[in-house]
C-alpha cells in the first residue's frame, strides 16, 4: 500500500505539497486530550503531562476520525500523532511505559487512513528538556530522540517532520538523530516570544542555514503565529537557503506585542476568542508558492475546514489537480 515516491519527489513534481492540520489542540477541544490547565500553568514550555498523544492507544477512533477529516479535506500527508511522544515527556504524563505502544499505534492509525492516498510522516517535537534544564540536557535529549526516531522508522513512516523546536541546539540534535534513519527530514523551528530570534538567540536565516547544513531536506517554521505574521519568518528563511520552505501556521490571532498564541492569556482555555477565520488560510495558500513555500500545512487551531481552505487557495493559484476540492 505504501507509495513508492517520497516526499521530496512529490514536492519537486507538484511544486507544493499540502499537509494536514493540528491534532492535539483539536482533540483537546473534542474532549480526548488533556491540556493540563487544571493542574498547572500551561504555556511555560515546561509543562508536565500537557498535550501528550496517549489518545492513540486510549481513543484510537477519535484519532482515526481526525485523520479521515484531514484526508477528505485534501491533505496529501498525514502526520502520525507522535508529537510529544518521547519517553521522558510521556513519563511526566504517566505513560512512559507505553512509549513503544503509543508511537506504533499512532503510525499504524495514520497509515490505515492514508492508504495509497497520502504519505505518512512521523512527528518529532522538542522534548521540553532544554526549557526545563538548559543545554546540560543535550545528552539526555539525544538519547530520547534517538529512541523515538527508531520507533518511527520501525513503524515504517515515509519521512520525518521535526517541529515546534524553540532551541536551535535541540533541533540540530534532532536532525542528527534523524539522519540515522535515512528518512527524508522536514525541519521547522518555532519562534517564541519574538519573530526575530528563536529561544537560543538565532535568527530565522541562521536557523534555516544550520538546519540545511545538518541534513534537513526542507526547512521552515510552524506553530505560534497566524499565516500572515509567519511570513516575516519564512521570507528570511527563503532568502537564506535554496531548499524547499515549509510553513505550518497556527489558526490563532496573535498581537504585535505577543506574536505567539501560547503566551496570550487565552491559552489554553479561551482559544475560541482568538480563533482566526479560515478565509485567511485560503488567501495565504494563494500566495504560498510565490513566497517559496513548498510544504504547506496547519498547526494548532487548524482543523479540516482550514485544510480545505488551503486546498481551495492552492487550487486557485496552481494547476495542481485537487481531487477533493469541491
Ligand atoms: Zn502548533
Amino acid at each position: 500500500m505504501r507509495q513508492s515516491e517520497n516526499i521530496l519527489e512529490r514536492i519537486a513534481t507538484q511544486g507544493i505539497v499540502l499537509g494536514d492540520g493540528g491534532y492535539l489542540i483539536e482533540l483537546e477541544r473534542r474532549g480526548w486530550v488533556d491540556s493540563g490547565s487544571g493542574r498547572e500553568k500551561v504555556g511555560t514550555g515546561k509543562g508536565s503531562g500537557q498535550f501528550t498523544p496517549e489518545v492513540a492507544i486510549e481513543h484510537p477512533d477519535a484519532l482515526r476520525e481526525l485523520h479521515r477529516e484531514f484526508l477528505n479535506a485534501g491533505s496529501q500527508v498525514l502526520q502520525a500523532l507522535t508529537f510529544f511522544g518521547t519517553r521522558e515527556k510521556l513519563n511526566r504524563a504517566g505513560y512512559g511505559e507505553q512509549t513503544e505502544a503509543i508511537n506504533a499505534a499512532a503510525v499504524r492509525i495514520a497509515r490505515e487512513v492514508a492508504g495509497s492516498s497520502a504519505l505518512v510522516a512521523g512527528s518529532v517535537s522538542r522534548t521540553q528538556l532544554f526549557e526545563r534544564e538548559g543545554p546540560s540536557a543535550a545528552g539526555h535529549v539525544r538519547d530520547l530522540i534517538t529512541e523515538q526516531v527508531r520507533l518511527l522508522a520501525d513503524a515504517n513512516v515515509d519521512f520525518l517532520i521535526l517541529e515546534t523546536f524553540f532551541h536551535l541546539e535541540e533541533m540540530l540534535i534532532a536532525i542528527e538523530c534523524s539522519r540515522a534513519s535515512s528518512l527524508p527530514i522536514i525541519a521547522t523551528m518555532t519562534f517564541r516570544p519574538t519573530l526575530s530570534q528563536c529561544s537560543d538567540g538565532h535568527s530565522p536565516a541562521d536557523c534555516a542555514r544550520a538546519m540545511v547544513d545538518a541534513g534537513a531536506a526542507a526547512v521552515g517554521v510552524n506553530c505560534e503565529q497566524e499565516p500572515d505574521r509567519m511570513l516575516a519568518i519564512t521570507r528570511k528563511m527563503h532568502k537564506a537557503v535554496t531548499v524547499p520552505i515549509a510553513a505550518q501556521p497556527a489558526a490563532f490571532r496573535t498581537t504585535d506585542a505577543t506574536p505567539c498564541f501560547t503566551r496570550l492569556p487565552q491559552f489554553p482555555d479561551e482559544m475560541e476568542a482568538i480563533q482566526l477565520p479560515r478565509s485567511s488560510f485560503e488567501q495565504f495558500a494563494q500566495r504560498a508558492k510565490s513566497e517559496g513555500i513548498q510544504f504547506l500545512g496547519g498547526c494548532c487551531g487548524c482543523n479540516a475546514a482550514y485544510i480545505h481552505a488551503f486546498a481551495r487557495g492552492l487550487a486557485a493559484s496552481t494547476a495542481i489537480a485537487q481531487r477533493h476540492v469541491g
